[in-house]
């Protein structure tokens, strides 16, 4: 059974939905990744930012307490609650950003402070803990005079340091998602707490900032948290916000970058649409190229490289749209080549040539005029009623016709031999186009009936140098010497080139340098006024 095969339109028509989908999808989601990623770092940035700020200000905070008690010890160990005392505990307090009060302590009472009688003999509760430097640490006091708000007191020897809970937690923000908190890491304790925080944050061993370290962050339980560590004292802070947060910023900044994504998408899309559709569409560019007459031939002269003579052209198809466009054949003969329209391009093109050059051979008798073929022109029998006919209006005799053909043309070997023979019968001599750069070159040589090998221009580049291929060229010449076939060198530029060909025993060349193709008047031109020159040649001769 056959299998369906996919036409080339609809390949292309696939490839084209494709690229557009790909054109619109791909920039999308780089922008939702960008948009992901910068949401993900602004949270993370903000986030230890908070961290940092807490830390910071409990830090503060704690200086300014110990700093506070420190000093009171040092200058009245003996009367703490002299005047002096007192004035010196309001200096301290109002020194001290973050102290609410400074005072003495007597079995858990206050018995003076900076703020006057305010919360005097007012019990203080129990010590939560007492640190490494014998500081007692209470951090749920209320007093009388505020209900509203709880205080943190810490106190040596009496003195004592009273502050705000909450005041370093308020300082930093006031907004509501954010869980903020500080704690002291050995015990995982914390001094104050704000919103959700999950112990473990802070608690467990691996979660615990090293000493000295900046922020840590991490996203857990759907919080994005930071953790920073104090390298001053036992001391930690946290800050948490919910996920979803995130996902807000994300997508306002996905808001901005969507709409550039989509525009650039669609953009590609189009292009990659527009390249696909023209390359579907030209088949029936070429037909309607075929019916308005855009095509029209040039001819790229042969030489004689030891006598400068023009020895024939080879015929080299153009196309001109009406829109002044000029489409390469490279890239038009393989699409005519695939729609199965290069039958009528051949039947155009020995049409075009038999019009342009209908009496060359009445002005230069021995010259050629070469034609390209494709593989597929040799499948059919019409190439040699075409020929004929080519052959009988322009009134060639033998050689002055040849065709060129490329190594591709002999894959149904029986086939090419037949019409190769019929095709010399008639007349028409054979050129092997591109020799070399197909891979079966050698075999088939001697089995066919073949007149010129053309060497590929590949091959006559590399020639000079001292690379592999360079080899290939010297190779050739032998090869086509031994089976008794003329050479002609393709894309000679260099006159080293020329120079190092004719040396080696190649006699004839095309090329750049020694001719680019030329419109039909051009070339008959030149043939007229190399005439009388031969002709005087052949009188002197005679
Ligand atoms: P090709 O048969 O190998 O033709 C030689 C190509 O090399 C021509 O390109 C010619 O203009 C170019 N050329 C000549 N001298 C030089 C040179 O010194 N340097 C360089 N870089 N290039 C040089 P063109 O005309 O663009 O043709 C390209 C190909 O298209 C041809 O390669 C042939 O395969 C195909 N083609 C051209 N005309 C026809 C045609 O009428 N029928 C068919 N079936 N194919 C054709
Ligand atoms: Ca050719
Ligand atoms: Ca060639």
């Amino acid at each position: 059974m056959q299998s369906r095969q996919r036409s080339p339109g609809q390949i292309a028509g696939i490839i084209a939905v494709l690229v557009a989908i790909l054109g619109v999808a791909i920039p999308l989601l780089i922008a939702i990744l960008l948009a992901d990623r910068q949401g993900r770092e602004t949270e993370m940035r903000l986030v230890s930012a908070y961290a940092d700020d807490v830390l910071h200000r409990a830090e503060t905070s704690i200086s300014q307490g110990y700093t506070a008690i420190r000093t009171l010890a040092d200058r009245n160990p003996a009367e703490p609650c002299s005047d002096e005392s007192v004035a010196l505990m309001r200096k301290l307090d109002l020194e001290s950003s973050y102290l609410h009060a400074v005072g003495y302590v007597v079995n858990g009472h206050m018995v003076c402070s900076s703020q006057g009688r305010e919360g005097i003999d007012f019990p203080l509760g129990p010590v939560d803990w007492v640190s490494q430097r014998h500081v007692r640490i209470r951090l749920n006091v209320r007093f009388p005079f505020d209900e509203a708000d709880t205080y943190i007191v810490v106190e040596r020897n009496g003195f004592a340091a009273i502050m705000n809970r909450d005041l370093a937690l308020e300082a930093t923000t006031n907004e509501e998602d954010v869980s903020l908190g500080f704690f002291q890491p050995i015990n995982g304790r914390f001094m104050a707490l704000r919103g959700y925080v999950k112990p473990e944050w802070v608690g467990s061993p691996t979660r615990q900032v090293p000493r000295g370290h900046s922020v840590r962050t991490f996203v857990d339980a759907g919080y994005v948290v930071a953790v920073a560590r104090s390298n001053r004292y036992l001391l930690g802070a946290v800050a948490a916000l919910p996920v979803t947060y995130m996902h807000a910023q994300e997508r306002s900044t996905a808001m901005v970058l969507v709409p550039v994504g989509l525009v650039a998408g669609i953009a590609l899309a189009l292009a990659a649409l527009y390249l696909v559709r023209r390359q579907v569409a030209l088949p029936a560019m070429i037909r309607a190229g075929l019916r308005r007459q855009e095509f029209y031939m040039v001819y790229q002269p042969v030489v004689d490289l030891c006598t400068g003579e023009w020895v024939g052209a080879e015929a080299l198809l153009r196309w001109r749209r009406a829109n002044g466009e000029l489409m390469r054949p490279d890239l038009f003969i393989p699409a005519a080549e695939d729609a199965g329209l290069i039958q009528d391009i051949t039947r155009r093109v020995v049409e075009l040539v038999t019009q342009d050059l209908n009496d060359v051979f009445s002005i230069a008798p021995r010259f050629h005029v070469a034609i390209n073929l494709s593989p597929i022109d040799l499948t059919s029998g019409d190439v040699l009623e075409l020929m004929g006919g080519m052959a009988h209006r322009m009134k060639a005799g033998p050689g002055n016709l040849v065709i060129e053909v490329t190594e591709r043309g002999f894959l149904d070997r029986e086939l090419a031999q037949g019409v190769l023979h019929s095709l010399r019968d008639g007349g028409v001599k054979v050129a092997i186009d591109d020799f070399g750069t197909g891979y079966s070159t050698l075999a088939y040589l001697e089995n066919f009936e073949i007149d010129y090998l053309k060497i590929d221009k590949s091959f006559v580049d590399t020639m000079n140098l001292d690379t592999p291929t360079s080899q290939v060229a010297l190779h050739i010449i032998g090869m086509a010497r031994s089976l008794d076939i003329e050479l002609i060198a393709e894309g000679v530029e260099t006159g080293t080139q020329a120079t190092l060909l004719r040396e080696l025993g190649v006699q004839y060349a095309q090329g750049w340098h020694l001719s680019r193709p030329m419109a039909a008047e051009e070339l008959l031109l030149g043939l007229q006024r190399a005439r009388p020159r031969k002709l005087m040649l052949v009188s002197m001769a005679g």
